[in-house]
């Protein structure tokens, strides 16, 4: 066990019981930052020793799943899997196939006992068109490992922000003036280090941070961080930047995308951030355009409430290193079997590091390809490119052809370019309605003929189109903007997670 493990381990260990004094408090500090340093070299270890790693703790997780988990308590020897014998991470392709409509019929099937009413955070993922939520378990201990697991993207962050990571890493720990001038002392700077979070109060890493300032030193709200909620109109979140001058902006990548249309439709001059991270949704090719024509670098992690951050960005911002030694990540065909490198299918997780819900073989239903090559970054971790669209947003043409509505948002980009707000609903097979906020109202009859002629240019002839323009258009309760709505309904699942 390497040293790393044991400070792991005794993590876990500790996390069991009631809140900790001051005295153990700082002990769980020193262990995640010990854990934090460790995980900044992980992404650059040679893969076979990265695969090792991921093997110890597919067979640690399956041991507790064998032994707590109902769904799969007593079940494994049935479907030919021993937590010992298991040689690498094909293996749990033999696993029965769940998804997001399983886990919401029983959740409670794969909460392990001892986390089912203590030791625990239950989140929801927010709002899907299927009207499903559902709860999703996460154990103390493994919170905090995610604290220190975040480690891999915050360095990525902190270099295209052009902050220095100390600065960074002290200035979480500053809450108020006293210590600032203590920060001035010791020669760490803080100012021009804003950062603006444009998300939803209850959203994942805001509770975690509460989790955090409850079992350790770090505090809920770093004197450094804003916050603004995802539904503030695009004008008061441009004058917020004016005013705080944020160095880094945390939002949905759908907020961003309209944010960056609504500076650029409606001439607005502001000064940027140095960088733009979001989450959640995409940002489509038009937005990130428009954000780095500005001179805002964009930037994205892949998570899911499911499984933490499953992949993040390099440098070089081109597709997501997966975290594969602490999420398998399966590319599969509909019937559940792998492609072949480069080839697009289902995303299948497996996350390895919570111990209060254990979700193995579980399609998420976002669709990628794992890249044949390298990444030129010198890190190991496999490159996830081509993330599209989920499953859920794949929109049928009258002449039977499905388009996901990025691809459909990437055909009419330019004529999207005059809008603020967009949103593409299949309002049945072959019968498509764009809702529009254009950027400019009296322009509206030139814009309606262009998406016409567009459509029937990309969408066939046969496919019916309306342009419909209204003043704005609705977010979902938990503040997510929707660009696309598919009627009927495709089914229970996936869903549009807190992502
Ligand atoms: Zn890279």
């Amino acid at each position: 066990m390497s040293s790393s493990d044991w400070i792991e381990t005794q993590l876990r260990g500790t996390l069991t019981g009631h809140a900790p004094g001051k005295l153990g408090r700082l002990a769980r500090t020193a262990a995640v930052a010990a854990i934090a340093r460790h995980e900044r070299a992980v992404p650059f270890w040679p893969i076979a020793r990265i695969e090792a790693l991921q093997l110890r703790r597919i067979r640690t997780l399956l041991r507790h799943a064998q032994s707590s988990v109902p769904f799969y308590r007593d079940s494994l020897q049935h479907w030919g899997l021993d937590p010992d014998r298991i040689v690498s991470a094909a293996d749990l392709a033999r696993l029965p196939m769940i998804d997001g409509a399983a886990l919401a019929e029983d959740p409670m099937r794969f909460v392990a006992e001892r986390f089912r009413r203590t030791g625990r955070e239950v989140f929801k993922t927010s709002g899907s068109s299927a009207g499903l939520r559902k709860p999703i378990f996460w154990d103390h201990g493994s919170l905090l490992l995610r604290a220190a697991r975040g480690e891999r993207d915050r360095v990525v962050i902190a270099a295209l922000a052009g902050e220095r990571w100390a600065d960074v890493i002290a200035r979480e720990f500053l809450t108020n003036e006293r210590r600032h001038t203590l920060a001035r002392w010791l020669g760490i700077r803080t100012l021009g280090h804003q950062r603006l979070l444009i998300l939803p109060a209850d959203f994942s890493s805001r509770t975690q941070r509460t989790i955090y300032s409850e079992r350790t030193v770090i505090p809920r709200k770093p004197v450094h961080y804003h916050h603004l909620p995802p539904a503030v109109p695009f004008h008061v979140a441009a004058a917020h930047i004016a005013a705080i001058r944020p160095r880094v902006v945390f939002s949905f990548g759908s907020y961003a995308d309209q944010f960056f249309h609504y500076l650029h439709g409606a001439g607005v001059k502001i000064p940027l951030p140095r960088l733009w991270v979001y989450l959640g949704d995409r940002l489509s090719a038009s937005g990130r355009d428009l954000a780095e024509s500005m001179g805002c670098a964009v930037y994205a992690v892949y998570g899911a409430m499911e499984a933490g951050t499953i992949g993040f960005q390099c440098e070089r911002r081109d597709g997501f290193h997966l975290n594969s030694d602490l999420c398998v990540v399966r590319i599969a065909d509909a019937d559940g079997n792998e492609v072949p490198p480069g080839e697009s299918g289902d995303v299948v997780i497996s996350p390895l590091d919570n111990r209060a819900m254990v979700l193995l073989n579980y399609r998420l239903g976002d669709r990628a390809a794992i890249s044949p090559e390298p990444c030129g970054c010198g890190r190991s971790l496999p490159l996830l490119v081509r993330l599209e669209g989920r499953r859920s947003e794949i929109i049928r043409l009258a002449d039977g052809r499905d388009l996901s509505s990025l691809a459909i948002e990437a055909s009419f980009s330019a004529e999207l370019r005059r809008t603020i707000q967009a949103q593409i609903e299949q309002e049945a097979p072959g019968r498509l309605r764009w809702r529009l906020v254009a950027s400019v109202p009296a322009d509206s009859e030139a814009l309606r003929e262009a998406f016409i002629r567009r459509g029937r240019h990309v969408l066939g002839a046969a496919t019916t189109l309306e342009v419909e323009f209204v003043e704005h258009i609705a977010r979902t309760p938990a503040g997510k903007f929707m660009r696309s709505v598919v009627r009927p309904p495709v089914g229970p699942g996936p869903f549009s997670d807190a992502r």
